[in-house]
């Protein structure tokens, strides 16, 4: 669909959008009530006990770790932390999950009232702000924070027309069953598709950080729904929402609101009514389609779970956690502008991902504060798009901190020219060999020794008689051919500043 489609759209409609994010805590060693192990796919139904199977009897006990990660999660989104919260059932039958109800957190969930910061450029700016396109910074509030259990897997097999996804019957697999998922709700104050894909994907860099989840949308470690409706601008009042799902990129999250809005308009100007449902957004043909009329809370009948007790959490407690935050991505980025002084942009790139900032700074550490600069040069220009052509993760790169820091040093030091540098990365990119090692061998060290370069230069001046005159007579602009003859009869290692200076010298 095409972008200006969107942005006509919202000059005339303004979009409220609202997020629901599931994350799977696929770092922690067991089920959120049993103690079968979390982990993605192997042989279906391996990975289950009576309680993540729904057996009658079966007694669920609460994963502490999970209680944590998800407080953890929620005081890096500045939330309150419920003092008093609980576990409710929700009723619903469908053959993924084996007890009927999900237990899930209801009225009484461990965090709200937090928020996230995130920058967005380009789309939609015009509207948001009195800005020109340019980036913008805007707050998205958090209702919500809770913890559940998430469903087994359907499996949908066979080839007859007409039924689900074209299958006859179905298989279920419970070895998702009982995973920890943390459930994060937005407060509807996302305004455009740009924003949404920004608040996912910022959040899952938290997550990265917090170290609780993977977050992988393949995966469905992270599964991203959202709430959208449009009003005419300077209306008040919310329209009709509908609620998308099966947006399993951050891509398809923004194509996804962009088509609804889009078709939100061309229903509301053709004069007909939005209905409040959900709908399945198909990857494939690029559009939304109805699934079903959207459920109210009390189709559920929750209520408390009473096999388990309430939570009380002691101020002590919450500290200790709040103990436990790592340095998160936007302090990381305030810390490299200050104490290495790198633009915005640049501390953002480096400061987003936890071990390509880690590895930065292990470099930086290594080579000294006043080479971090050239060390986050190379870090998002060369190495960067190595790692991006070869899809090479940043851990199976044969580059190391220790080999970054040394080619920044031996550049510093004048050992080797800005245009052998990419050659000795480009190899040690290749081989892992160290770059010491890759000068030596390849004969490429720079000379700076001015006692050899001034002997090349008297050769030049005594092969080339006319040349000389010619300069001496004014014509100065001979200057880079003369560097051009030294540095071949110095075989293209002479130091080309020093080979300039000792050049103007002795001919002047
Ligand atoms: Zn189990």
């Amino acid at each position: 669909m095409a972008k200006d489609r969107l942005a006509g759209v919202l000059e005339r409609y303004e979009a409220v959008i609202g997020l629901e994010i599931h994350t799977e805590l696929t770092s922690l060693n067991s089920k959120m009530f049993c103690g079968c192990p979390v982990a993605f796919g192997g042989e279906p139904n391996t990975r289950v006990c009576p309680v993540c199977l729904g057996m009658p009897g079966a007694l669920p006990v609460p994963n502490e770790a999970a209680v944590e990660a998800t407080v953890l999660a929620g005081l890096a989104l500045d939330c309150e932390i419920a003092p008093f919260s609980q576990f409710h059932r929700k009723q619903y039958f469908y053959p993924d999950m084996p007890k009927d109800y999900q237990i899930s957190q209801y009225d009484l969930p461990f965090c709200g009232l937090g928020h996230l910061d995130i920058e967005v450029d380009g789309e939609g700016a015009k509207q948001r702000v009195d800005l020109d396109g340019g980036p913008y910074a805007t707050r998205i509030g958090v209702t919500r924070i809770h913890l559940e259990e998430d469903t087994g897997k359907m499996v949908h097999v066979g080839g007859s027309e007409g039924r689900i996804a074209g299958a006859d019957h179905s298989l279920v697999d419970f070895n998702r069953a009982g995973t920890p998922l943390m459930e994060l709700v937005s407060e509807p104050d996302i305004r455009t598709p740009e924003e949404a894909r920004r608040f996912a994907q910022k959040l899952r860099l938290i997550m990265l950080n917090l170290g609780v989840s993977d977050c992988s949308m393949e995966e469905g470690s992270m599964r991203v729904d959202g709430n959208v409706s449009i009003r005419l601008r300077g209306e008040t009042e919310l329209g009709t929402k509908t609620e998308i799902k099966n947006m399993n990129s951050f891509k398809a999250l923004h194509d996804a609101l962009a088509f609804e809005i889009v078709r939100q308009a061309d229903v509301l100007d053709e004069g007909g009514r939005i209905v409040q449902e959900t709908r399945h957004w198909d990857v494939t043909a690029k559009r939304t389609s109805a699934l079903r009329s959207k459920e109210e809370a009390h189709d559920y009948r929750y209520f408390p779970e009473p096999d388990m007790v309430p939570f009380e959490f002691s101020a002590g407690w919450i500290d200790a956690i709040r103990a436990r935050l790592p340095e998160l991505p936007d302090a990381r980025r305030e810390r490299f502008m200050r104490d290495f002084g790198l633009s915005s942009a640049d501390a953002r790139t480096l400061s987003e991902d936890v071990e390509f900032a880690a590895f930065f700074e292990e470099a930086v550490a290594l080579a000294g504060t006043p080479l971090a600069k050239p060390i986050a040069n190379w870090m998002l220009g060369d190495f960067s798009a190595y790692l991006n052509a070869g899809t090479v993760a940043l851990s199976d790169a044969k580059v190391t901190p220790a080999m970054l820091a040394e080619l920044v040093q031996v550049i510093d030091a004048g050992t080797i020219s800005g245009k052998q540098a990419k050659q000795v990365f480009t190899e040690m990119a290749e081989t892992g060999d160290a770059p010491g090692a890759i000068i030596e061998i390849r004969g490429m060290k720079q000379v700076s020794d001015t006692g050899a370069i001034e002997a090349a230069v008297e050769r030049v001046i005594i092969a080339n008689p006319d040349e000389v005159a010619s300069y001496r007579a004014g014509k100065t602009t001979l200057i880079g051919w003369f560097v051009g003859q030294v540095m071949r009869e110095m075989r293209g290692q002479g130091n080309p500043s020093l080979v300039n200076e000792i050049l103007v010298k002795k001919l002047g």
